[in-house]
């Protein structure tokens, strides 16, 4: 008969740094010698899949109190590998699917990634002594890395392929060892050669205003999030939501490419959802963004003015609205005090 508490493991790595639940997991695997399926159907047996779904979101807690029984990791510290530590910043209240604010989407497919949310910083994985994927590279928000100054790769730089870390070990032999989280499973390019991409700024303020918040979530070494305004970040969300939106004849991304003097990037057509966009158009939305709220009301009112916004659309499905900037729209429902 077994014991009431199961056995510890040999290896009882601990998560890093803001390292996600996967990556957790397939160092665990690694380290013990075994390839990640072998590793999971020992652990969890063959009825409990783990990699047909975002268990980087989902938190399953058969997943996360095994890893805490066998390797001794306080129960916080595991948890906070998980996107759903979110909850109460990024956004208010964490559902299991459908869009969840702010956290890209991986859009599963039995066990092929079909979006690209999965991002990375090159220089990050080659500056690790082993490399390890970080929750905040999951965030919507977060388009480059404040540390390297370069922007996240979101795909292989050789073949394009979505970053699927837990199938790097596939077709290799068990014996063979660790295998490093920094190749790419479908072509075997390595991805700490990726090579830079720097975004040029289209505003100081904007960028500063984005690069100050990067640096937060960057340089965080704890598992307490930064101590930031996070109905800043709704109103972001929001006005990120009226830029991609395409109202007859009210069109407010024309209107800052013209304020700032961009040209058109050409973004997927449609009505895409911020959270599910590439990193490079998510970095051009953002600094649009990023510049409306340096000056949130001085810019929305601009926008207003020149008949790039209404006010029907300023709180349109935008549940929990801070009351400053419910305040700001509400000085804009009077289209008569509109000033040339
Ligand atoms: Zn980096
Ligand atoms: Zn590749």
């Amino acid at each position: 008969m077994h014991g009431l508490t199961p056995s510890l493991w040999p290896v009882r790595y601990k998560p890093f740094p803001d390292e996600l639940t996967s990556s957790w997991l397939v160092r665990l695997a690694h380290g013990m010698g075994l390839k990640v399926q072998t590793f999971c159907n020992l652990i969890f047996g063959n009825r409990l899949q783990v990699w047909n779904r975002d268990i980087d979101r989902l938190a399953p807690s058969w997943l996360l109190d095994e890893l805490i029984q066998r390797t001794a990791t306080p129960k916080d510290i595991a948890y906070a590998t998980s996107l759903k530590a979110y909850e109460g910043a990024f956004f208010n209240h964490f559902k299991a699917s459908g869009v969840l604010p702010w956290v890209l989407n991986l859009k599963m497919y039995h066990r092929t990634r079909r979006a690209y949310g999965q991002q990375f910083c090159a220089e990050c994985l080659a500056a690790d002594e082993q490399p390890y994927f970080r929750r905040r590279w999951r965030l919507a928000f977060c388009t480059f890395c404040s540390i390297h100054q370069r922007l996240l790769d979101d795909r292989c730089h050789q073949c394009g392929e979505a970053v699927a870390y837990f199938r790097m070990d596939f077709g290799r032999d068990e014996a063979s060892g660790e295998v490093p989280m920094r190749s790419c499973h479908a072509c075997g390019a390595r991805y700490d050669e990726a090579p830079p991409v720097l975004g040029d700024g289209y505003s100081r303020e904007g960028m500063e205003w984005l690069v100050c918040r990067q640096e937060l979530l960057d340089l965080q070494q704890g598992f307490e999030l930064p101590g930031v305004d996070w109905s800043e970040f709704a109103v972001l969300r929001q006005t990120l939501k009226l830029l991609s939106s395409t109202y007859r004849n009210v069109n407010l991304h024309d209107h800052l490419l013209a304020e700032l003097g961009v040209e058109d990037p050409g973004l997927a057509p449609g009505r895409l959802l911020f959270e599910v966009r590439p990193t490079q158009e998510r970095f051009h939305l953002l600094q649009l963004g990023a510049w409306m709220m340096t000056d949130v009301e001085g810019a929305y009112r601009r926008a207003w003015n020149a008949r790039a916004l209404r006010y029907n659309h300023l709180l349109k499905d935008f549940r929990n609205a801070p009351e400053w900037f419910v305040g700001i729209a509400e000085s804009m429902r009077d289209w008569r005090s509109r000033t040339r």
